[in-house]
C-alpha cells in the first residue's frame, strides 16, 4: 500500500495549488496527488481554444511544477475512502494511506432536464481535454451554433466560436440580460451591444424548452415558440460541486451543495480538507452560503488548506468574487457585490463612478477609456464592490478593488489611496478612476 503524509484528490486549480503550498510549508512532507485525467486543461482558457488559441494542446497545465516540487502524481479515480483507517481506494483497487486528505474534486456542468439533450452535437463545457477537442471539431464544421446560457462561460464561448468565422451564433439567456450575476445592468447592456455588433444574436428573457433532431441536433425550440436552426448546441447554465466521493464518505454537505468546511477549510472530519469548486463557500460580507465558483477562489482556498495541513495557520474570511472577461476588444471586471447583490443583501448603498483614459496624456498610443464604479455601504462608508470596463488593465484594477474590499477600506480611505502612476501604464494621478469614484460616492454620503 502506498502512503503519503498528504493525499490530494483532484489535479486542477485547487489540487495543484494545494500540493505546492503543502510542500512550501513542509518541505519534508510526502505529497501524492490523484487525478482522473492524463491531460489537465487550463479551465479558464477553454473558451479560447475555439478561437484565439485554436487547439486544446495550447491550453494544458504542465505537470512540471508539481514534479519539480517532489509531488507524486497518480492518474486514477478515487472511488472510496475509509475514514477510520485513513485509507483511500482507487478505481483500480489500489489502496493509499494518508495522514491528511485534501478533496479538490471540483465541479461539473449542470445538465438541465431538456428533451433532446442526448442528441449528437449537444455539448456542455466540462474541464476535459478530450471532450473539448471533440467539441472543437463539431464547432469548426457547424454553421448554426446555439449557446444556452449567457453567463461568462456562454458569452466567452459565443465570442470565441464567432471568431472562427462564417457562423451564426445565438445566445439564449433566461434573464433579462447576459452576465447578470457578475455585472450591473448598464455594463451587461454594454457587453451585449458589443456582442451584437460582432454579429452574435442575443435572445434574452426566453428559454430553450426542447432540443430537436434525428440522432443529431437540428434545432432548438424556445418558450416563445420560435424555432432556431442548430448544428451545435452548447449548454452553459452553470456548474454544481462534485461531491460524490464526499457523500460516500458521509461528510457534511452545505446549503449550496458543496462539501461543508470550517474557516480552516476542514470538513466535518478534521483530517480531511475540501477546497475549490467542490467546497461550500461563505460570502465575505454576509457569511451566508454562496454559490460562486472561480479558479481564483479555488487557489486561495488551496493555499489556506495547504498551509493548515500540519497545524492551523490560515483562516478563510469568506469569499470575495473577483471576475473578469473580455467581450470583443473591451474588458469587463468586477469584485465583491454588484449594486443589485448589495441591495439584496440588505445594504443601503452609495455608488460613485469615474472615467478617464488608461494612459496619460490620452493621446498616448493604445489608450482606452477606463470606467470604474465603486459601491459603498452608506452608513459605514465601507467598500462593498466595484466594476471596471476598459482595456487590459481592467483585470488588475478589479484585483485592486478586491484588496481594498478584503481590507474593509472606506470611501475616505479609497479617496486618499496612495497609488503609482505612469504615462504609458496608468491613468493620470489627477484622474485615477478608483480614487475619483470614491470621491464621487463621498459627495453623496
Ligand atoms: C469554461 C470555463 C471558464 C472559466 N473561466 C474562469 C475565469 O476566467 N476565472 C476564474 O477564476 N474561473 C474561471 N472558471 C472557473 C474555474 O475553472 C473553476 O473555478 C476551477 O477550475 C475550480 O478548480 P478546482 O480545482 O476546484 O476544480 P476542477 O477544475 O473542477 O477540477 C477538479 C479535478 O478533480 C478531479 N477529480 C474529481 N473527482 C475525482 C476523483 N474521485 N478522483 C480523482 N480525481 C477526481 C477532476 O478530474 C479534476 O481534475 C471557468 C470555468 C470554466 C468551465
Amino acid at each position: 500500500m502506498k502512503q503519503a503524509d498528504v493525499v490530494i484528490v483532484g489535479g486542477s486549480a485547487a489540487g495543484i495549488a494545494a500540493g505546492i503550498t503543502v510542500k512550501r510549508h513542509n518541505k519534508e512532507a510526502s505529497v501524492l496527488l490523484l487525478r482522473r485525467e492524463q491531460k489537465v486543461p487550463v479551465p479558464c482558457g477553454i473558451p479560447y481554444v475555439f478561437g484565439t488559441l485554436g487547439s486544446i494542446d495550447k491550453n494544458l497545465i504542465p505537470d512540471t511544477p508539481l514534479l519539480n516540487t517532489g509531488i507524486e502524481i497518480v492518474i486514477r479515480e478515487a472511488t472510496s475512502v475509509d475514514r477510520a483507517s485513513k485509507v483511500l481506494t482507487t478505481s483500480e483497487g489500489e489502496t493509499i494511506g494518508y495522514g491528511k486528505l485534501i478533496l479538490a474534486t471540483g465541479s461539473d456542468p449542470i445538465s438541465p432536464p431538456l428533451p433532446g439533450k442526448e442528441l449528437v452535437n449537444v455539448f456542455s463545457v466540462p474541464k476535459s481535454a478530450d471532450y473539448i477537442a471533440e467539441m472543437q471539431l463539431a464547432l469548426d464544421e457547424a454553421k448554426d451554433i446555439v449557446i444556452i446560457g449567457g453567463g461568462f462561460i456562454g458569452v466567452e464561448v459565443a465570442d470565441e466560436s464567432n471568431k472562427i468565422g462564417g457562423k451564426n451564433v445565438t445566445i439564449i439567456e433566461v434573464q433579462p440580460h447576459c452576465l447578470p450575476m457578475a455585472l450591473d445592468e448598464d455594463l451587461c447592456i454594454q457587453a451585449e451591444s458589443i456582442l451584437t455588433d460582432r454579429g452574435i444574436r442575443i435572445v434574452t428573457g426566453n428559454r430553450v424548452c426542447s432540443i430537436q433532431g434525428n440522432g443529431k441536433v437540428a434545432a432548438v425550440e424556445l418558450q416563445s415558440g420560435e424555432k432556431l436552426k442548430a448544428d451545435v448546441v452548447i449548454v452553459a447554465i452553470g456548474t454544481a460541486s462534485n461531491t460524490e466521493l464526499a457523500r460516500k464518505m458521509n461528510l457534511n454537505i452545505g446549503e449550496q451543495g458543496g462539501i461543508w468546511v470550517d474557516e480552516y477549510m476542514r470538513t466535518s472530519d478534521e483530517n480531511i480538507f475540501a477546497i475549490g469548486d467542490c467546497a461550500e463557500k461563505r460570502c465575505f460580507f454576509t457569511q451566508k452560503a454562496s454559490g460562486v465558483r472561480l479558479g481564483s477562489i479555488a487557489t486561495a482556498e488551496a493555499r489556506i488548506a495547504g498551509a493548515n495541513s500540519f497545524g492551523l495557520k490560515r483562516k478563510n474570511e469568506g469569499t470575495i468574487s473577483v471576475f473578469a472577461t473580455v467581450v470583443g476588444n473591451l474588458a469587463f471586471a468586477a469584485a465583491g457585490l454588484t449594486e443589485k447583490a448589495a441591495r439584496e443583501a440588505g445594504f443601503d448603498i452609495v455608488v460613485g463612478e469615474a472615467s478617464a483614459p488608461d494612459k496619460h496624456p490620452g493621446s498616448m498610443p493604445s489608450t482606452t477609456e477606463l470606467k470604474g464604479k465603486l459601491i459603498f455601504a452608506k452608513d459605514s462608508g465601507v467598500l462593498l464592490g466595484g466594476q471596471v470596463v476598459g482595456g487590459t488593465s481592467t483585470g488588475e484594477m478589479a484585483n485592486v478593488i478586491a484588496v481594498l474590499i478584503s481590507n474593509r477600506r472606506t470611501a475616505d480611505q479609497v479617496a486618499t489611496l496612495q497609488m503609482g502612476t505612469h504615462p504609458v501604464l496608468t491613468a493620470s494621478p489627477v484622474s485615477y478612476q478608483l480614487v475619483n469614484a470614491a470621491e464621487m460616492a463621498l459627495c453623496q454620503m
